[in-house]
């Protein structure tokens, strides 16, 4: 049984769990520190999901016409339905200027101005003078962004002395006395079992796409930092926000950016009506993600779709001049001509809203401690334990997240928690000593999963979970949607028990993998559809048809999840309505939203 594994052991400072751009930004910031620091990842670094990105990130340089970070701040309260954490936003806003200019002298290829500026272009919900034009506040590097930063991130990893530990899959947390301290992993290529231990241990995993059927995310996107934390008897916040991209390409799900939008792209149904013109008179195409998505739901339910089943919608950019697509877009001309055989120059685009970000995670103050609801204290901080990325709910981004809004998460929060480490920190400090049986717990699942010898197969109920998500948990959501489907979610996530994994190797055992992720993903397909069918109001990507209105009266707060077996306990967090400075007093009252 457990007791059979043989453990190699580590020390350092401090282990980062992920090497996308959260893990990456944080694990070469404690390295340039002086911390000994290692970097874990399931995925070769520069494989990681960050590597995707197209559209850019967003701060208010003002180089292509006049910008402020406190009307970034007033879109990004905004945009969260007012359900993101104010003093968090202020931080992220502020510090996003010289974030981007870091990311450019590290040696981010953006693209430019005529006058050699970092390029901006337009993205939704951002706007200048408090809601008054459209901003252009999303650098960009033409529609790779992605790739050009966690490229950049990993050569400043590798200049630094951070060790890696590739294709290393963290298993679970190792906790006592209430605090982490650790993380017990095991290697794909010997299949040997590691335990780090660590002063800090940061989780930058990335969200769980994966729990739905139609999804813009990558197959390792399953959120397995968030389901360590459920297991450590930790909660998890504000999960029933699922974050649908407007456009997904009809079918394969692959994400076109809303950077197309931004270049002037527009939506059109079978009438061939802009109908966000609408939905959203002033910012039609560039509304908000969640109001895009569903206005385009509507008109398909309405039949106004197009196609044969007149189940999607079409998104044009064949009125724009060719030399700009190859110039700006060339990354979407190819998805859209391998994943839809269509040529952007001559016809629209199939698409579809498609779940593409989790508003909701680990819960972290903006010095990316993790923390918890404890004997009434609310913001109670987990010692040894960080959260980054898209696997945290800091929470900047609230009911809805601002498209280019997350990579500049990645960076600002990988940072914060480099900069609260060397605080919090001293190099080479004892470890304090760990119980002989530390392991035991996570051992134990680890086995159990290794040796399950049921009667379905791992694929059966991955597909059962992502078409119960998909339908029950979707763009409009009803409570007798929801009930059926947290009734259906209970049932498969019971099913696990009788899970069958037919490979019993440790060495690149893909099956195993495959079985691990399903169990993470099972938790928090159940904590999300809970969350959901409980909030009875409409907030940013929570949109119910039963409770139309924001309420907040009642429900201006955080959702908390726990998760044991199979019962979803569930409390809440006040948001954070104050700012960390009062520099945002220069904002005119009447045109505050906080
Ligand atoms: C197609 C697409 C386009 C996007 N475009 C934009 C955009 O233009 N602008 C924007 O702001 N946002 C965009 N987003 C959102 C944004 O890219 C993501 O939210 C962000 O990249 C997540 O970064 P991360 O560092 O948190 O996690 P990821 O990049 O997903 O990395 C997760 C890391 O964790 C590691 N990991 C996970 N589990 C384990 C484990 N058990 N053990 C060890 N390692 C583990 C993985 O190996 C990986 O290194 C886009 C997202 C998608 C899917």
């Amino acid at each position: 049984m457990s007791s059979a594994y043989k453990i190699i052991e580590h020390e350092y400072d401090v282990v980062v769990v992920g090497a996308g751009g959260a893990g990456l930004r944080a694990t070469f910031g404690m390295a340039e520190k002086g911390l000994k620091t290692a970097c874990l990842t399931k995925v070769f670094p520069t494989r990681s999901h960050t590597v995707a990105a197209q559209g850019g990130i967003s701060a208010a340089l003002g180089n292509m016409g006049e910008d402020d970070w406190r009307f970034h701040m007033y879109d990004t309260v905004k945009g969260s339905d007012w359900l993101g954490d104010q003093d968090a936003i202020e931080y992220m806003c502020r510090e996003a200027i010289p974030a981007i200019i870091e990311l450019e002298h590290y040696g981010v290829p953006f693209s430019r101005t005529p006058e050699g500026k970092i390029y901006q272009r337009a993205f939704g919900g951002m706007s200048t003078h408090y809601g008054k034009e459209q901003a252009r506040r999303t650098c960009a590097a033409a529609d790779k962004t992605g790739h050009a930063i966690l490229h950049t991130l990993y050569q400043q990893a590798l200049k630094h002395n951070a060790e890696f530990f590739v294709e290393y899959i963290a298993l679970d947390l190792i906790m006592q006395d209430g605090e982490c301290r650790g993380v017990l992993a095991w290697c794909l290529d010997d299949g040997s079992l590691h335990l780090f231990k660590a002063q800090m241990t940061v989780l930058a995993t990335g969200g769980y796409g994966r729990s739905y059927f139609s999804c813009t995310s990558a197959h390792t996107v399953t959120g397995d930092g968030n389901a360590m934390v459920l297991r450590a008897g930790l909660p998890l916040q504000d999960m029933e926000f699922v974050q649908f991209h407007p456009t997904g390409i009809y079918g394969s799900g692959c994400l076109i950016t809303e950077g197309v939008r931004g270049e002037g792209g527009y939506l059109t149904n079978s009438e061939g009506e802009r109908f966000m013109e609408r939905y959203a008179p002033s910012a039609r195409d560039l509304a908000s993600r969640d109001i895009v998505s569903r206005a385009m739901t509507i008109e398909i339910n309405e039949g106004r779709g197009v196609g044969k089943l007149k189940d999607h919608i079409y998104l044009h950019l064949e009125h724009l001049d060719p030399a700009i697509i190859y110039e700006r877009l060339p990354g979407i001309a190819e998805t859209a001509r391998i994943f839809s055989g269509v040529d952007v120059t001559k016809a629209p685009i199939p698409v579809l809203p498609t779940v593409h970000y989790n508003m909701g995670g680990i819960p972290t103050n903006y010095k990316s401690e993790v923390v918890t609801l404890d004997d009434g204290n609310p913001d109670k901080v987990v010692l040894g334990l960080m959260a980054i990325g898209e696997a945290a709910c800091v929470s900047v981004h609230g009911a809805n997240r601002l498209g280019s809004n997350s990579l500049l998460d990645l960076v600002v929060f990988g940072r914060s928690a480099a900069i609260r480490c060397s605080e919090l920190i001293k190099s080479g400090s004892i470890h304090k000593p760990l119980a002989v049986d530390a392991c035991h717990k996570a051992l134990e699942r680890f086995d159990k999963i290794r040796h399950a010898n049921g009667s379905r197969n791992t694929a059966d109920i991955r597909l059962d979970m992502q078409k119960v998500m998909q339908s029950k948990a979707a763009v409009f959501r009803t409570q007798t949607t929801l009930d059926e489907g947290i009734q259906m979610m209970t049932d498969i996530h019971k099913s696990f028990a009788d899970v069958k994994v037919t490979d019993r190797s440790l060495i690149w055992n893909t099956d195993l993998v495959e079985t691990l992720e399903l169990d993470n993903l099972l938790s928090q397909s159940l904590v999300t559809i809970s969350a959901a069918g409980n909030r009875k109001e409409s907030r940013g990507g929570h949109a119910r048809e039963d409770y139309t209105g924001r309420d907040d009266v009642n429900w201006l707060k955080h959702t908390l999840t726990w998760l044991t077996d199979d019962h979803v306990k569930i409390d809440y967090r006040p948001v954070h309505l104050y700012t960390l400075t009062d520099e945002v007093d220069a904002i005119p009252p009447k045109e505050r939203v906080y």
